[in-house]
């Protein structure tokens, strides 16, 4: 029988990102990106925290739990080689993993309270809503940030963005929500700027019509050429 270790989350993360597509690829990336460590009952304590204060970044290790049932294979196809190229899954930060585990940096603004929870603020993540976390750690620049580094496929941040435009219905449409979503404009053009397409796709212009979700709103948007978005449509469902 193989070993198995037990490991209950302290906390699942409330997100903007409502599902995997558009996600950016790692954190910080997108800096109008902000969410919560909801505390699980059994670290709903301050004093767990207490100093935590004093850190303006920390690691948030994490289960891929959406993709864990699929498993994983020996050999992936990083987006950043475009998704042509196989790479073994320990030379990637693929989330089909053996073990479902993620680790990221995010910025840290500290414990709120809502109702009765204590909550950790965090932003510029890459977690999806509800992902379980198993534990937050501080960043050590002095051992955590190496520089002079060879890292591989993925030794710098993806330099070409897109330019991200918005319809007159669209902008207006925004004005609404700018008291409850301040960031959203910036969310929406953080996000799309950054492809969400599929790796094969980029640079190249295609005519479909694109949704994503953000907090509770539906956004569509399409390619109007092979550098240039437009928002065309935004919707609030919650
Ligand atoms: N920074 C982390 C790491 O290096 O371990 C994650 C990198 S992974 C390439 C980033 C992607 O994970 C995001 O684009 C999103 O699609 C996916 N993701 C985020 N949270 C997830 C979750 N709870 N379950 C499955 N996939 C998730």
């Amino acid at each position: 029988m193989s070993e198995t270790i037990p490991f209950t989350p302290i906390g699942h993360v409330i997100s903007p990102y409502k599902e995997k597509f558009a996600i950016p690829r790692q954190p910080g990336l997108v800096s109008a990106a902000k969410g919560f460590i909801h505390l699980t009952e059994e670290v709903n304590n301050p004093e767990a925290f207490r100093g935590i204060e004093s850190f303006s970044h920390l690691w948030v290790i994490f289960v891929f739990h959406a993709t864990q049932e699929q498993g994983w294979k020996p050999l992936v196809r990083p987006p950043r080689l475009g998704g042509n190229s196989k790479t073994g899954v320990f030379a990637t930060r693929s989330t089909f993993r053996p073990n479902a585990i993620g680790m990221s940096v995010v910025k840290n603004h500290g414990l709120v309270k809502s109702g009765e929870n204590w909550q950790l603020a965090i932003s510029e993540l890459d977690l999806l809503h509800g992902t379980p976390v198993l534990d937050i750690k501080p960043y050590i620049p002095y051992s955590d940030a190496i520089t002079n580094v060879q890292a591989g496929f993925a030794q710098q941040k993806p330099e070409s963005l897109m330019d991200v435009h918005f319809t007159e219905a669209v902008t207006q449409d925004l004005t609404q929500f700018v008291q409850q979503f301040p960031d959203l404009k910036v969310l929406i053009e953080q996000v799309l700027a950054q492809d969400p397409r599929p790796a094969y796709k980029k640079d190249k212009i295609d005519t479909k019509n694109y949704g994503i979700r953000l907090y509770d709103f539906n956004i569509m948007w399409r390619l109007i050429s092979a550098s240039e978005i437009e928002v065309y449509q935004l919707q609030y469902q919650p």
